[in-house]
């Protein structure tokens, strides 16, 4: 047997996990769509310690997954201080702040707590610009840029270790006096509204094209997968080796045709796989919970059978049904 990732050729004792389509830290669905015997253990292995992961634990679209509550909050594993994710709070006393998410044991969900950092506050203004610690610059910088580095309550201070970080001002020439510790109006939670700015790195694309190459390879055979025009693909799924041409993306435009750019969207996952204008390549693209979408290139200049690949499917969470996509001809 030949794997569609490795194209090693192994026993089938080395086949014994199922790959899914879509991991399934995103939903388990009836009817799954799954692959027998395409995909190695090994493979397999490497795709849920590596890829899936990083897509569930770390990333926009892995956060959605406690909010459309296809995961329990209490399974809810922090990537702290080290998150592909920056999220600031964007409303009230504490906007600006920059927050990670923790499930708290003793509320039994999700709640944000403010990272290490330094907020100055700009002089004869309410504006105040919040620094994590490692990012705090000089005096000289603060001064030039107008912030207030005298008045008692305009330097706000957020750290597990709260003389380090005095230590840490008083080295870059900030000296003040303290006007007691600042407390922010009840408990911060993910309700209040947050600003996310999230990085889409080689992992998280990686990832989004190993569900498109799931997918192609789920309605067609291994033989099929197997061609050399898929083997670019193959080595960036697996290896992160990168062609020279862009291979995965992002889009901010909808894959269903019905739905608003804006506002609320149907809660589900959708893939979708054809033929590019060109004919030649073959374009897949993946959206979880219907946000943005990933565009995949799975082949181009594809030399093997021109075969009808169309296909698309919406997956929901919350029903776990999927359904298969009507598509306007072009
Ligand atoms: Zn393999």
């Amino acid at each position: 047997m030949k794997c569609i990732y490795c194209l090693e050729d192994k026993p089938q004792l080395f086949f014994s996990k199922v790959e899914h389509v879509i991991p399934q830290s995103f939903g388990v669905f009836r009817n799954n769509f799954t692959l027998v015997h395409m995909v190695c253990d090994d493979c397999n292995q490497y795709f849920g310690d590596n890829l899936d992961i990083a897509l569930a634990r770390d990333s926009f679209e892995g956060g959605l997954r406690f909010l459309h509550k296809v995961k329990d909050p209490k399974k809810f594993r922090s990537s702290g201080k080290k998150s592909r994710l920056i999220i600031k709070v964007d409303q009230g006393e504490m906007k600006g702040t920059y927050v990670y998410r923790e499930f708290s044991k003793d509320q039994g969900r999700i709640l944000i707590k403010p990272l290490p950092q330094v907020g100055f506050l700009k002089k004869a203004s309410d504006i105040r610009n919040y620094f994590l610690l490692k990012d705090i610059p000089d005096k000289t910088f603060l001064e030039e840029n107008g912030y207030d580095l005298t008045t008692s309550d305009a330097i706000r201070i957020f750290a597990e270790d709260y003389d380090s970080a005095m230590q840490l001002l008083s080295s870059k020439g900030i000296k003040f006096r303290t006007n007691g510790v600042f407390e922010p109006k009840g408990t911060p939670e993910l309700s209040w509204m947050c600003k996310v700015e999230g990085v889409i790195d080689t992992t998280i694309l990686r990832t989004a094209a190993k569900i498109a190459f799931n997918y192609l390879a789920y309605w067609n055979n291994t033989a099929f997968m197997l061609h050399p025009s898929f083997d670019i693909t193959r080595r960036f799924i697996r290896g992160g080796e990168k062609p020279d041409y862009p291979i995965a993306g992002v889009s901010p435009k909808t894959i269903l045709g019905s739905e608003p750019e804006e506002r609320k969207r149907a809660v589900g996952h959708i893939i979708t796989v054809n033929w590019a204008a060109d004919k030649e390549s073959i374009v897949a693209q993946v959206s979880l919970f219907n946000c943005f979408s990933y565009v995949v290139c799975l082949a181009k200049e594809f030399k093997g059978e021109h075969r009808n690949i169309r296909k698309g499917h919406f997956f929901s969470p919350h029903n776990q049904m999927i359904f298969e996509l009507g598509a306007k001809e072009r």
